[in-house]
């Protein structure tokens, strides 16, 4: 499977985690199946933000109900590793309900996805995403800065 990111996601993404070194963040990512259009942050209510998440349920309720009535799709969402890598943890797969939703994982220099699926290569849970970065149109204000290590998904 093939997901293409908008580079401002990306870079968003990265400077959240960068933001937070020492708990998880985590947030929502809207798009149409195979494209992430936007990202959004959401509060980490994990009782320990430091190894897990949880969205903010609120937030997702929210989101959800704007989907319904004709809001940007949930693509699923994305969270980080502050000291570890950017794959599925046991506890991750624990969590994950073999949906087909999009797990997008930063840690390091690296953003990574991931799809919730029965039988999955990690952990019988996920299997690998190839991620696309697409270069930000002109109005974005990304910089080189933030280009993100994609070599491992082409
Ligand atoms: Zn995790």
């Amino acid at each position: 499977m093939r997901v293409t990111i908008s580079s401002t996601v990306l870079a968003q993404i990265v400077a959240e985690m960068r933001a937070s070194p020492a708990k998880e963040i985590c947030g929502l990512l809207f798009g149409d199946g195979t494209a992430i259009h936007a990202a959004q942050a959401c509060l980490n209510v994990a009782t320990d933000p430091a190894r897990t998440f949880e969205i903010d349920p609120a937030a997702l309720i929210a989101a959800h109900r704007h989907a319904r009535s004709g809001g940007p799709a949930i693509m699923g969402h994305y969270h980080s590793h502050p000291s570890g890598f950017a794959e599925p943890s046991a506890h991750d797969a624990a969590d994950a309900t073999p949906d087909g939703s999009l797990w997008l994982i930063a840690a390091g220099n690296e953003v990574r996805g991931w799809r919730a699926v029965r039988d999955g290569a990690v952990h019988g849970r996920f299997d690998p995403v190839t991620l696309v970065s697409l270069a930000p149109c002109a109005a974005d204000s990304a910089s080189p800065e933030d280009a993100i290590d994609t070599k491992d998904f082409q």
